[in-house]
């Protein structure tokens, strides 16, 4: 757990401070063995680097996951991996919601000053790629006037971006391998820079590509930790990084991944669909899990910040107000980036990923459910308040039984609608790492490299289950409703 790297930092701090007074070095004082031990370590990944990190039958597997299990189990701590893509996992890693990134992350002098590395664990470089029916570009000086794509905070990119202008080409950034591939394939791009031991290992298992220079002098991966965080963790993956080379353990893993044979032949339609319906129906549970709390949360608060709207007072109608026109004028995913990335970097508290993906949702739903409730209340005819309150009803009794039954109907066929576009922006968080539906068939394609059918299939999920409860929602809206 993240909480539980924080106190080993504090318990690490003081171990130094004490040794300070004691005038023995911090080293000595603190062994990093055991600073270690017994502890869990959040440790963030790219969502596929095949051999590094890739799912096979659902499970997280690769070069660097079985170096970093093996890592722990050989210095006793346990590792949660958390499969986000390797953009948003670095971005995670500085904004604290993760301990550590292990995702092939190439050792450069940029990162090393906001990050610490462990020793380099495997030689790498950037290569360039084509289709494997393309016949024209054999070259960068063959690149000119067209697209080039990169993974998006890359060494890739990086390199991209460095011949552009001398080769006159154009990088687009996408977020990880199997897009960009797809990309690539698809004739949207010509070409793709990549990591060659990624490539060369695609490209083994038929994956559509095909690689045309030689590779780029490139940096060695390493294990990184934010900058002057968790130096326990980093001596620890050290030290165990040294054991596992010693002892074969190392090489037995390089061996595994880096030999292995043959692709496995694809499976039809129906067999995709049959192995990823499990992995499918964890991430629809979660969709429907956040909407159905932030729906409740919106309504909430649509229901105060809407009378607030319609209430006498100004200073309430002004509160409303600027909370909706916050919500309503700023972009949903700019809102989850900030609850879940700006936030911990300016508070200096993680927040779990449901939590920042529900309060996302339910404070920007709540803005537009606010307009519903106020345009709910405001079209009923005033002269129904005028009638009530000549009868000698008092504001609230009127508001209670004349005004709002009436609104309430009038408001229900935008809920439901609300609630449809709430279910729908769900698929938003998959950029932040829920692990909803969208998400999900992500990670499915991002192993498979079957982006079309993964996301029909996902497509039509949605589509049933949206369908299925706006004929619930009408239904129970006739039969209240009357
Ligand atoms: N090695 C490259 C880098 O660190 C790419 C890593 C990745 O795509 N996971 O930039």
């Amino acid at each position: 757990m993240f909480r539980a790297g924080k106190l080993t930092v504090a318990v690490t701090a003081l171990l130094a401070l004490a040794g300070g007074f004691l005038g023995v070095s911090a080293a000595a004082a603190s062994q990093p063995q055991a600073a270690t031990a017994g502890e869990n370590y959040v440790i963030g990944t790219d969502t596929t680097f095949a051999p590094f990190e890739y799912r096979e039958n659902g499970e997280l597997t690769g070069i660097d996951m079985d170096l970093i299990r093996d890592i722990a189990e050989n210095q006793g701590f346990t590792v949660e991996i958390k499969s986000l893509g390797f953009d948003a996992a670095l971005q995670a890693l500085q904004s604290n919601q993760v301990d550590g990134v292990i995702a092939g992350m190439s050792i450069t002098d940029e990162r090393k000053l906001i990050f610490d590395f462990s020793d380099p664990y495997f030689d790498s470089g950037v290569q360039m790629a084509v289709a494997e029916d393309n016949t024209e570009i054999t070259g960068y000086a063959d690149l000119a006037g067209e697209t080039v794509v990169a993974k998006r905070g890359s060494e890739g990119e990086t390199f991209a971006n460095s011949i552009k202008d001398e080769y006159d080409f154009t990088v687009k950034a996408l977020a990880d391998s199997a897009t960009m591939y797809d990309d690539v394939k698809a004739g949207n791009s010509v070409a793709v820079f990549d990591d060659y031991p990624v490539l060369a290992y695609g490209i083994n298992q038929n994956n559509g590509l095909k690689s045309v220079t030689e590779k780029e002098q490139g940096s060695s991966y390493g294990f990184a930790v934010n900058k002057g965080q968790n130096p326990e963790l980093l001596a620890a993956f050290n030290t165990g990084l040294a054991e596992l080379q010693d002892n074969g353990d190392y090489q037995a893993i390089l061996d595994t991944y880096l030999e292995q044979p043959a692709p496995a032949a694809a499976s039809g339609f129906f067999g995709l669909l049959s192995d990823s319906i499990p992995a499918l129906m964890k991430g629809l549970g979660l969709t429907l899990l956040a909407t159905g709390l932030s729906i409740l949360i919106a309504l909430v608060l649509g229901v105060v910040f809407g009378f607030f709207k319609v209430s006498e007072s100004r200073i309430l109608r002004g509160i409303a107000s600027v909370y909706v026109s916050i919500f309503r004028g700023t972009p949903l995913l700019v809102q989850a980036f900030f609850f879940y990335f700006g936030l911990p970097q300016l508070t200096g508290q993680s927040i779990d990923v449901l939590t920042a993906g529900v309060l996302t949702l339910s404070l920007n739903a709540g803005a537009y459910m606010t307009e519903i409730v106020r345009g709910g209340i405001q079209s009923v005819d005033p002269g129904q308040t005028e009638a009530g309150r000549s009868l000698g009803l008092g504001y609230v009794t009127t508001m209670r039984r004349v005004v709002l039954p009436q609104a309430v109907k009038i408001m229900t066929p935008s809920f439901i609608n609300q609630f449809v576009m709430t279910l729908k922006d769900t698929s938003l968080l998959a950029v932040i790492g829920f692990a909803e539906l969208t998400y999900q068939g992500q990670q499915i394609y991002a192993a498979n490299f079957r982006t079309g059918e993964t996301l029909l299939i996902v497509a039509a999920l949605y589509f049933i289950v949206i369908n299925l409860l706006t004929m619930l929602s009408n239904k129970l809206d006739k039969r209240f409703n009357k």
